[in-house]
Order: structure tokens, then sequence, then C-alpha cells
């Protein structure tokens, strides 16, 4: 299967930025390159992505023409206490809230995170890319404790990852 990973931010716009000085940017491409790795393993073709412009991030996916599109964030909050994964899915896609599902359900059970739902947005990667797509926010860079977890346990996001796209892959018959 074509897929294309979007790691969230670029060089020129860290994102968001942990309580310990983490870049968003860095740990999102730290995690879809591992990602990236593990499903060309399992014979996925794969297109990275890690631009600062959104625009051409569609262009791009767009011209490659996956057969899914999934984007990885970390999430932030004034309060510190804030915590958990949320994955996003562009309402008029079964496809992508089925994938937001799998991915969302796999990513709370694998980390212990706590499961703030998935949702509908349309956030400019989901609503100009052609694939179904998703936007994952694995969890809160402003909360110490995952944002330690965001540095240390890589493996562990990717490992729920590759668990919610095969359980996806197995509803879809594909
Ligand atoms: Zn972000």
């Amino acid at each position: 299967m074509k897929i294309t990973i979007n790691a969230g931010h670029s060089e020129v716009d860290p994102g968001a930025i942990g309580s310990r000085g983490t870049f968003e940017a860095t740990v999102c491409r730290q995690i879809s390159q591992l990602f990236e790795q593990e499903l060309l393993k399992r014979g996925h073709q794969v297109q990275f992505l890690q631009l600062d412009d959104l625009e051409v991030v569609c262009q791009q996916a767009n011209a490659y023409e996956p057969e899914l599109f999934i984007s990885l964030h970390a999430n932030a909050h004034g309060n510190r206490q804030a915590q958990g994964t949320e994955c996003y899915y562009y309402e008029e896609s079964n496809d992508g809230e089925l994938l937001a599902v799998c991915l969302q359900q796999a990513l709370v059970a694998t980390l212990q995170l706590r499961n703030r739902g998935v949702k509908t947005a349309n956030f400019y990667v989901l609503t100009f890319t052609q694939a179904p797509a998703v936007l994952v926010e694995l969890a809160f860079i402003s909360n110490p404790y995952e944002e330690n977890l965001l540095c240390t346990k890589q493996q562990s996001f990717v490992q729920a990852l590759l668990t919610g796209l095969e359980d996806y892959l197995k509803i879809k018959q594909l």
C-alpha cells in the first residue's frame, strides 16, 4: 500500500515546545521516520513529507497518489496537566474516520494514554488531500510526563501506529 507520512511542522516552524525544550517538529520527524522504516519492512511504499508549506505538502501528497495520508503531531496546552491522545479526520471521509478510530484505540492501549477521542476537523492537510487522511495528536508535549514519552517511547508509538494500521487493513480486507 502507498502511504504518505507527514511529520508536523518543520525546521522553520518547530511547532509546540515542551517544558524541557523538546521541539514538536523533532519528535514528529523521529517517530515518523521510525514508522516509515517499519512500513518499508512490511512491503509498503512510503512518501515522507515534513515541510513548512502545507499547500506544498498537499500538492506533493496528491501527486504521489497514496491510499492513506497520516499526519503526526504532538499537542500542547497552557495547562501542563492536559494529557492524552486525539485523532482527527475530515468529516466526509468514512475511511478517514475508520483509520482514526483504529489508530486512536491502539495508541491509547499501547501507551496507556488518556483517550480524548476521535474528532472531525477541517485542518488544511485533511481538507486538501485526496486520500483518506488523519491527523494524530500523539500526546501532549506541554505535559512533562508525555514529553518524556514522546522522547523515550518512540518505538511504542510506532508499534501502536502499526497495530492501528493493521486493524484498519483487516477491517477493510486489504
Ligand atoms: Zn502540530
